[in-house]
């Protein structure tokens, strides 16, 4: 029998808190660039007893910019290289690939020209493919001020709160092991878990829906032109409440924090990160509680996520509800090109989630759905940002401001590893 790769992920937040959109959508981050990536974005999360890092989006400070290769071999052999731009003013990134012009080289050859300069002197050999496919904005003036980020374009955060080190418990002098994960400890436990992922489906109950009405919604429309680049299909399944998988698992999280408190493992835990950490550190993989060892849900790591007060601060809404989105439970975002997701936050909806051969992925076919009588049309709806919100992307707009307020030092060109097979 193929059995899944199931982990279970505890998000701890405290009570003061209620729980909103915000906590879905840091979680749900968090999920995503953990299993692509391979760290996260908000939360503390520990599996195994190690602590995985967390990044954000950036450009490393410190270190000058290489110079700009002096000859025609040299530019010829970055052709290719894969670059992030990052935008100052919009603290925000841009991918694609360099390519070295030698048409307009070549051209400017025939006329007996010097390569034109974007002002500061530093002549313009290249262009840019962003991975979007925008052709019409490729960018000229890209000087290949290349530096090595490996983590292609994400850098290292501190955690909020340093490890507990030191006598667990006076009683009983157990120390604690917790600790930050190295790059061989994530190798050795296979993360990033799925580094090649592009489509995922979040299946929940109506739960979602109770908070701040369909803030998430907008997040999916705009998920495949995003930064973690993964196509979100969201599907509320209001009779399967009570019925999910992680119904249970909740439960049994509750369990291991009872026997342990009855243990004479720790001491009185009072605190929502106190929890977060006793969990870790004595419950690091799933216990006897979780499901049946052997079926397909059982799983095969515990994660205990904690997410400080202080993350939560800044939550707002940053998009509209959709039409209708009390009858449209199955929504899918399908905009890839950043521009119109941008600005209109495109969803296809659908009344039940349906995974016949056409509506799967990687078709998405809709229209030629199998079973069209059952499930019904496909619509689209639009998840329009919220005026006076922050923009989250978008490439074209970037790109015009971009042209107007370039200066020297403004930008940074930053090589990211190539990327792996299928890109
Ligand atoms: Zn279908």
């Amino acid at each position: 029998m193929t059995r899944n790769y199931c982990a279970i992920v505890y998000g701890l937040f405290s009570n003061d808190h209620k729980p909103s959109a915000h906590h879905y959508n840091m979680q749900l981050d968090d999920i995503l660039h953990f299993m692509k990536l391979g760290f996260t974005l908000h939360g503390e999360w520990f599996i195994r007893g190690l602590r995985i890092p967390r990044k954000r989006r950036g450009v490393a400070s410190g270190g000058a910019l290489p110079e700009e290769p002096a000859t025609v071999a040299g530019r010829k052999a970055v052709d290719g290289t894969r670059v992030s731009i990052w935008f100052e003013e919009q603290k925000d990134f841009h991918s694609g690939f360099v390519r070295y012009d030698t048409e307009y080289v070549s051209e400017l050859a025939s006329e007996g020209k010097a390569a034109d300069n974007d002002g500061d002197g530093s002549p313009m050999h290249y262009l840019l493919k962003y991975d979007d496919g925008d052709d019409e904005h490729m960018w000229r003036a890209i000087q290949v001020g290349i530096r090595n980020i490996t983590s292609g374009g994400f850098i290292d955060v501190a955690h909020q709160n340093p490890l507990p080190s030191g006598q667990i418990n006076t009683d009983n002098g157990k120390l604690w092991s917790l600790r930050d994960a190295s790059p061989q400890d994530l190798l050795g436990i296979s993360v990033p878990i799925f580094p090649e992922m592009e489509d995922i489906i979040e299946d929940t109950d109506g739960c979602g829906s109770q908070f701040q009405g369909q803030t998430n919604a907008g997040r999916v429309a705009r998920s495949a032109s995003s930064a973690i680049g993964v196509r979100r299909k969201s599907s509320i399944s209001v009779p399967g409440h009570g019925k999910n998988h992680s119904d249970h698992e909740g439960h049994t999280m509750d369990c291991n924090l009872k026997e342990l408190t009855l243990s004479n493992e720790v001491p009185v835990l009072s605190g929502t990160r106190e929890i977060a950490l006793a969990l870790a550190q004595h419950r690091p993989e799933p216990t006897q509680t979780h499901e049946a060892k052997f079926s397909p849900w059982a799983p095969k790591d515990v994660i205990y996520a904690f997410y400080d007060n202080a993350l939560l601060a800044r939550a707002h809404q940053q998009f509209t509800p959709y039409k209708n989105s009390k009858f449209y439970h199955a929504r899918t975002g399908m905009q890839k090109d950043a521009r119109t997701a941008e600005t209109l936050g495109t969803l296809n909806v659908n009344r039940i989630h349906c995974a016949c051969e056409s509506c799967k992925a990687p078709l998405y076919d809709y229209q030629n759905c199998l079973v069209k009588k059952i499930v019904g049309a496909v619509t689209q709806v639009e998840c329009k940002r919220v005026r006076g919100t922050a923009v989250v992307t978008t490439q074209t707009q970037a790109l015009a401001d971009f042209s107007l307020q370039v200066r020297k030092g403004s930008k940074h060109v930053a090589a990211e590893s190539r990327g792996g097979s299928g890109g």
